[in-house]
């Protein structure tokens, strides 16, 4: 039996290129738990997350990244975010199932894919908004890659029922090449599409990686752990309460008798009654209110 939702960085070095290789199991699991996703909903669902694991573990932070598309289409948000603790949570919403998987069936024409990255080291948060191409979202995140990153990045991803798997190559920057074959890259991504969704999925990480790459010379890293978690918490709904200001609450109070909130990534439930939203207000400036609310990303709230 195969580790169930790690992370694993390998070096092809004789091929000068890097890489990542994901599975989630029950992070996948829980991700979708509380949603009845519809297919293709799930499956593009399942390739963000993996495609959003993938990208993080390029990247050095200490904070989240969140990757977003927005479009017109049947689907017009899905977001996926995760941070440098290798928790992961996301959702989609969709107004009807879209006819096929293919992102503009599912997007719409003008569909754009948001990257962004709250990090402490980063004195303003990194945003990068590419239009969506491509088929689907390793086509989609490629092109990201391509554009911003300038090495040469390429996405194999999976989604079974159980399982969403991908595995994200990367050629090395100049300096950190030592075998110079020119073949490298052309020869890593011919292998990497040898790779079937089956394998990407089910078979365990060395496994996998030394049948695709038995005749180069491969690294392995120590594997790293990834699980479902959600970051909503009272103190941040307090904090889009005291966003909204007072005058918006109580109104809610007036109308329902209590302000009630879920978190749509979790389904994490809080509410407030007049006491609560008394005491939340309670010697709180009006200026504090306006700008305390630092929820920029997707909701991570809705009001019922
Ligand atoms: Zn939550």
């Amino acid at each position: 039996m195969r580790e169930r939702d790690r992370q694993q960085k390998f070096l092809v070095e004789s091929c000068d290129v890097r890489g990542h290789l994901v599975q989630l199991d029950d992070t996948w699991s829980d991700a979708v738990a509380r949603t009845e996703y519809p297919e293709p909903v799930k499956s593009i669902l399942g390739e963000a997350f993996v495609a959003a694991t993938l990208l993080s573990s390029t990247v050095k932070f200490d904070g989240k990244i969140t990757l977003q598309v927005r479009g017109n289409g049947p689907i017009h948000l899905l977001v996926v975010q995760v941070t440098n603790e290798g928790t992961v949570r996301g959702l989609a919403r969709w107004e009807e199932v879209p006819a096929a998987a293919d992102l503009s069936t599912a997007f719409g024409a003008d569909a754009r894919m948001i990257i962004s990255i709250e990090a402490r080291e980063y004195a303003e948060p990194y945003q990068g908004i590419v239009p969506l191409e491509g088929d689907n979202i390793a086509d989609a995140l490629q092109t990201y890659f391509n554009t911003s990153e300038q090495l040469p990045t390429r996405l194999y991803l999976a989604v079974s029922d159980n399982t969403a798997a991908g595995v994200l190559i990367q050629k090395l920057p100049v300096e950190e090449r030592t075998y110079h074959d020119a073949d490298g890259w052309q020869r890593a991504s011919v292998l990497c599409e040898t790779l079937t969704k089956q394998e990407l999925c089910h078979d365990d990480s060395q496994t996998l990686l030394h049948r695709i790459f038995h005749e180069e010379r491969v690294r392995l890293f120590d594997a790293e752990g990834i699980r479902f978690h959600c970051s909503c918490s009272r103190e941040r709904t307090d904090g889009m309460l005291l966003g909204l200001g007072e005058k918006e609450v109580e109104s809610i109070i007036e109308e329902q008798g209590k302000v009630e909130i879920i978190c749509e990534f979790c389904d994490a439930y809080y509410d407030y009654d007049s006491v609560d939203v008394a005491a939340l207000f309670k010697g709180v400036p009006s200026a504090v209110q306006q700008g305390s609310d630092d929820n920029n990303e997707a909701p991570d709230v809705t009001k019922h």
